[in-house]
């Protein structure tokens, strides 16, 4: 681990203006990807903004269930959004995505915004954010699912840029289904299927390829009364864990794994 300092942000304003001040600092959340990275060396960061210490009234920390969006700050850690019963009720999918993540611990620990701001190419929620057709609330801007997603480990926010909240439209049905990489946990393959009534069924895939997409053929294929069958994209993964030809055909059947949870 290389020196850096330690800074417990005591507002909203206090963390962003210590980001804005400092380019090399990070803020911390659950600590579940950026700690073993700074073990590891991996990330070198002059201080770190710890947005633990915000107050429970603080936007991070709320879960919100309206009419038409469920709103979840950044600091909602994954177990709690597994246990919301308001969230199992209306949006299924969401809440049994969040209780695949990792393990009891990584889920006590780990937030929907470091998973979301990490946007590693495996991880669960960027599928949920892109098929519930999600708003990114910052501290100073939101910005659609759609923008929001540039590739393997990188996203929109501004380095000093704090992710305060994710928005979810209420879809009509949600259901998630994954096939886990046995010692992470995090997806070899993961389809989240949204049906969001008129506007019909999305479909976003994580761990196939190298960020998360949106399935556009098995959209067509589903407004069509078909299965897609495998996914065929230029971006498929191959790696020690699963050629890019099975992690394509593993999409396929997560997709009619995920259709069976789908509530009549
Ligand atoms: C053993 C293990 C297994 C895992 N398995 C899975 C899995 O199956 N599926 C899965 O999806 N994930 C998995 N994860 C990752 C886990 O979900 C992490 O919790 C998540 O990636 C990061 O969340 P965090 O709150 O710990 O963020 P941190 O580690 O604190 O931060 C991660 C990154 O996001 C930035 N960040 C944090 N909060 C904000 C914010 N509000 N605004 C802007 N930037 C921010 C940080 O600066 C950092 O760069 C696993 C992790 C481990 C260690």
């Amino acid at each position: 681990m290389y020196a850096f300092s330690y800074h417990a942000a005591h507002s909203l304003d206090d963390a962003v203006q210590r980001l804005r001040e400092d380019s090399e600092a990070r803020p911390l959340a659950g600590g579940m990807t950026l700690i073993p990275s700074l073990k590891h060396r991996l990330a070198r960061v002059s201080q770190v903004v710890d947005l633990a210490p915000l107050s429970p009234l603080s936007p991070l920390r709320a879960l919100e269930v309206g009419e038409n969006h469920v709103q979840i700050g950044a600091l909602v850690r994954h177990q709690d959004v597994a246990d919301a019963r308001e969230l199992a009720q209306c949006l299924p999918g969401l809440a049994h995505l969040a209780g695949l993540i990792g393990d009891p611990q990584v889920r006590a620990r780990g937030t929907l915004g470091g998973s979301v701001a990490n946007n590693d190419p495996a991880a669960d929620y960027p599928a949920a954010v892109l098929a519930l057709d999600a708003t990114l609330i910052t501290d100073r801007r939101e910005i659609a699912a759609a923008d929001f997603f540039m590739g393997m480990f990188s996203t929109a926010l501004a380095p000093d840029e704090l992710l305060v909240a994710v928005r979810f439209c209420r879809a009509r049905r949600s259901a998630y289904a994954k096939f886990r990489q046995s010692a992470s946990g995090y997806a070899m393959a993961g389809v989240f299927l949204a049906d969001l009534g008129p506007a019909g069924l999305r479909v976003a895939v994580t761990g196939a390829c190298d960020g998360v997409l949106r399935w556009h053929a098995a959209e067509q294929a589903w407004a069509e009364g078909r299965l897609p069958g495998a996914l065929h994209h230029p971006g498929l993964q191959a790696d020690l864990h699963a050629s890019a030809r099975y992690r394509g055909h593993l999409a396929g059947v997560l997709f009619e794994q995920a259709l069976t949870q789908l509530a009549p």
